[in-house]
């Protein structure tokens, strides 16, 4: 093997130690390394193979590539970026990681286990929440991840490499992906996608991509590119409130594109896609949980196929305690069961989605924040 081969990655950074990472590449990526270390074509798909379809933890577990790859392959390139540095598990499950990234970085994952049992009573699904970004340029003001503003997007290898450590952590088969950790997905577009082509790409044998589901807040490009694209997988819409004065005010994006040109992108979306939307709707006490806001609701999701899951607000520590964020409570468990109730005669198909590990800091970004804020203060 030629010492001073090339090894040419696009897309993807060296990771601390000057190795490239694997993760995240293609086959036609793989293939341009084997390559450029002279060996067969063939090793690019074994390469392949032991990454994602066999999950292979270390090059020592690539058996059948030959003692000189694997070394070569230890020597110059990476398998792992992200440092698990913590991990919690809440009473009902659900598992919360934070991973440093090679720069120092802290990200969220989360494994939510479906309350819904096989015949083994274990759970139905296994779903990942992914983080696509550190931090998060938007400002929604129920949300911890807002405060740490953006630090900088993540890698497609860095995405995928989040659910190839949870899946080993746990010992459980990942069955559905959620992008709707930290950060905008929309807003890192390219990656975000990248990573959905390796997820789904069937000799990975990962996830198919009916049961993906990329959220948004409202990034109308970026729906309609998802439409004109042909993108397979689901299409999340955070809406959480229905009037732009309140929109507005809750999320600061509704006043680049407001709910109008939101509503279109979904319309323009499901005339291509003929797939149905989903809209999540976190419920506040007194604020978007009257009658008029169910008026409003069965109005908004009439426009196209869709359902709304409504999420109670887990009220969270790290919110910016001015302005609305300082009034935001969550919706008593009478009223919420009324405003599912009374939503679902109005004709809205309603999903409820329970608030999965609210004693860990499950909700989006708690733990990084939490993270940053003791590495800040030194505790
Ligand atoms: S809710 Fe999502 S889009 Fe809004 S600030 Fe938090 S991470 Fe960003």
């Amino acid at each position: 093997m030629p010492e001073s081969s090339n090894i040419s990655l696009p897309l993807l950074q060296d990771d601390a130690a000057g190795r490239r990472p694997l993760v995240g590449l293609t086959l036609d990526e793989l293939s341009a390394i084997v390559a450029g270390l002279g060996e067969p074509a063939f090793r690019a798909r074994q390469i392949n193979e032991w990454l994602y379809a066999r999950r292979a933890p270390s090059f020592e577990a690539m058996t059948s590539l030959g003692r000189n790859l694997r070394a070569t392959l230890e020597q110059r390139t990476t398998l792992r970026t992200l440092a698990l540095a913590d991990a919690q598990r809440s009473e009902d499950g659900t598992i919360k990681f934070l991973f440093r990234t090679h720069d120092g970085l802290n990200i969220e994952s989360v494994l939510i286990p479906s309350e819904a049992r096989d015949d083994q009573d274990e759970p139905k699904r296994q779903t990942i929440c992914v983080s696509t970004q550190v931090g998060c340029p938007l400002d929604c003001k129920f949300c911890a991840t807002a405060s740490m503003r953006l630090k900088r997007n993540l890698t497609a290898g860095e995405i995928v490499e989040q659910f190839l450590q949870v899946e080993r952590y746990a010992g459980e088969k990942i069955t559905n992906i959620v992008y709707m950790g930290m950060g905008e997905p929309m807003l890192n577009y390219e990656q975000v996608f990248r990573s959905v082509a390796i997820f789904t790409e069937p000799a990975n044998e990962l996830v198919a991509a009916r049961h993906i589901t990329v959220s948004t807040s409202g990034i109308p490009s970026a729906i309609r590119q998802m439409a004109d694209e042909g993108q397979k997988v689901k299409l999340a819409v955070s809406l959480h409130a229905l009037t732009n004065g309140m929109r507005s005010e809750l999320m600061p994006i509704n006043r680049r594109y407001d709910l109008g040109e939101l509503m279109d992108a979904v319309e323009y979306y499901y005339r291509k896609t003929r797939q149905p939307v989903t809209y999540e709707y976190i419920l506040f006490d007194g604020w978007n949980d009257t009658d008029a806001d169910i008026k409003r609701l069965a109005k908004i999701t009439r426009r196209v196929p869709s359902k709304v899951n409504v999420i109670p607000f887990h009220e969270i520590e790290f919110t910016d305690p001015t302005g609305i964020s300082a009034t935001l409570r969550s919706t008593p468990r009478e009223k919420f069961d009324l405003f599912i109730r009374k939503a679902r005669e109005a004709g809205v198909m309603v999903m409820v989605r329970s608030s999965s590990g609210e004693d860990i800091d499950a909700a989006c970004g708690q733990l990084a924040v939490k993270h940053d804020a003791t590495s800040l203060t030194g505790r």
